[in-house]
């Protein structure tokens, strides 16, 4: 058995962020992971000279103490430029104050809907449904919004709650929407004016100041937690430790936390936490790209993919010389991976071949693989099961870090922020 002060359980941004604050105060920790990489979802891997992230990722963060880590590494920055596939029509994003492209038959339905929105005036913050139907209208809420609502969380927006919206979703005046109906000069709308990509390594780059690969062990999945004895159990080894960060999501507590299993209330609040899963995949091509977003999204619900982007838009060290890529992201309800892999993947390429983004002949590099946890789902017990979960951890000497041990909607940034306070919290230092 190891004798360790500082156990970090995870090496994506907020395990190695919560290290990094140890490491500048000088304290002993260890990283466990159970993968054979280092970054969790903030990961890159490199297919032949092809550069590839886990899902779509760019920094647009305003925070200094993670900017100061960030900019040490060479970036690219762009203009956020992403637009909606909509039946063959391509929308400028956000969709709601971009509908030019439409017909004038759907520029009137979604007029009427929004002329008859007050209907939702005092039900919008049940549920995300209802907040849809009365930000946008019948209209376009139902063929936008809620059936992207199912690609993007494998939800229905009515079984979702609306506290996590925040800025995300752009609500634009009446004049903003018409302006919209009538022009295609519409400013950029998007929640992030700057977004900041690595020049060569993929996003994973980001990270490399924060790595301290001495102190991580690679391919060692946590088997058990005994919280009571302050003890892991790991595929390879038995640690006893003083102060436990866990950035584990917190469905897999009931797998490897037996005191978790002997409340029944805990459980029934674990096993009632809802997520999405998600399907990553990876295309090279030889040739020049068809069309060079950074990224866009896919409402049609006869297609896949959800959303797609160009690692080769974001930087051309990205592929090698003469090519570009693409990835696409497929969403699933509770981390299911219920797909036949090699199905989906060439479904997926004709797909995107058919809607003009890539051209299947030009293909050289071709790969597919599965992400149990993407995105927590805001349903509408979420919070009750959070707190349970997290007092329970809490009053146990657990301190849990990251989008999946704090269980919220967190950007690369907040994990970041979440492990190195709480490191600096424990430390009670300034
Ligand atoms: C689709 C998508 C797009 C995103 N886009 C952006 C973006 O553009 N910009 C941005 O800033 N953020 C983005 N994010 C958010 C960002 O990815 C996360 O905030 C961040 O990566 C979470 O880091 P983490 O350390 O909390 O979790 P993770 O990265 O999941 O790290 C947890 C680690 O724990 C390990 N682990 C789990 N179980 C065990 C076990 N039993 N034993 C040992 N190790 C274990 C995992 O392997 C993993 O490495 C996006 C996320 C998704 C899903």
């Amino acid at each position: 058995m190891k004798k360790v002060n500082n156990l970090i359980l995870g090496a994506g941004i907020s395990g190695l962020a919560a290290a990094q604050c140890l490491y500048e105060k000088n304290q002993e920790f260890v990283i466990v992971e159970q993968n054979d990489y280092i970054g969790g979802l903030c990961a890159s891997y490199n297919i032949d000279g092809f550069i590839f992230d886990y899902f779509v990722h760019f920094s647009f963060t305003a925070n200094e103490l993670v900017r100061g880590y960030f900019d040490v590494v060479p970036y690219n920055s762009h203009v956020p430029n992403p637009y909606n596939y909509y039946h063959g029509l391509w929308i400028k994003h956000p969709a709601q104050n971009n509908l030019f492209p439409l017909d004038e038959r759907e520029k009137a339905e979604i007029l009427k809907g929004i002329k008859n929105r007050n209907k939702y005036s005092d039900v919008w913050s049940d549920n995300y449904e209802n907040w849809l139907r009365y930000q946008f209208g019948d209209y376009f809420a139902e063929h936008f919004s809620l059936a992207y609502t199912r690609k993007y969380w494998a939800e229905d927006a009515k079984n979702m709650e609306t506290s996590w919206i925040g800025n995300r979703i752009y609500q634009p005046s009446l004049d903003e929407i018409r302006y919209g109906m009538e022009n295609s000069d519409t400013p950029v709308t998007f929640y992030a004016k700057e977004m900041r990509y690595p020049i060569s390594g993929g996003f994973n780059n980001f990270l490399k100041p924060i790595i301290h690969s001495e102190s991580i062990c690679l391919g060692e999945k946590v088997a058990k937690i005994d919280i009571i004895n302050k003890i892991v159990y790991t595929n390879n080894e038995v640690y006893e430790y003083n102060n436990l960060f866990s950035s584990i999501p917190l469905p897999e507590l009931l797998n490897i936390c037996d005191s978790v299993n002997s409340d029944e209330s805990l459980r029934q609040a674990i096993m009632d936490l809802h997520w999405t899963g998600g399907y990553i995949v990876s295309l090279g091509f030889k040739g020049i790209n068809p069309r060079e977003d950074l990224w866009d999204y896919v409402y049609d619900d006869d297609i896949f993919v959800s959303r797609y982007y160009s690692p080769s838009s974001m930087s051309c060290q990205s592929v090698p010389d003469g090519c570009y890529s693409l990835q696409a992201e497929i969403y699933t309800k509770d981390g299911t991976d219920s797909y036949d892999e090699d199905d989906l993947l060439n479904s997926v390429i004709n797909q995107l071949d058919r809607m003009g983004v890539v051209r299947k002949s030009e293909l050289v590099v071709k790969d597919i693989r599965f992400v149990k946890y993407c995105n927590i789902v805001f349903d509408h017990k979420i919070y009750q099961n959070r707190n349970l979960i997290i007092n329970y951890l809490s009053s146990n000497s657990v301190i849990p870090i990251g989008r999946f041990g704090e269980w919220e909607y967190y950007w690369s940034d907040q994990s970041f922020i979440s492990g190195y306070l709480a490191a600096k919290n424990l430390l009670n230092c300034d």
